[in-house]
């Protein structure tokens, strides 16, 4: 977890295992992954609610997302472009509460 803000970690159900892991075997089905292996394995969904500094729009984003344009070693935490005003101003709740003096 980065240091500047949280993330929401959700764990994965044994039906959403399944359907994830079917849904990429569809895709990569020259290498399968073995289904109830899969299963058997701790998979989170970590997810970290943005907000707009400029219009306060608010969307909860996949990690994985942010992961790709940004990297703690870079910058504290990512802006990104808010999905509402079109403004470079979405950042992490956290950040957004802090910037905004909101506790
Ligand atoms: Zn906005």
């Amino acid at each position: 977890m980065p240091k500047h803000f949280n993330t929401i970690k959700r764990l994965l159900s044994d039906d959403e295992k399944r359907e994830r892991v079917l849904y990429y075997n569809e895709l990569n089905d020259d290498l399968p992954m073995d289904v109830d292996e899969f299963i058997k394995n701790t998979v989170y969904d970590e997810t970290v609610i943005m907000k707009c500094l400029k219009c306060g729009f608010q969307e909860e984003v996949d990690f994985d997302i942010i992961s790709e344009f940004w990297s703690e070693f870079d910058s504290d935490y990512p802006v990104s472009y808010c999905g509402h005003c079109s403004k470079p101003k979405l950042v992490p709740l956290d950040i957004y509460n802090h910037i905004k003096h909101i506790k």
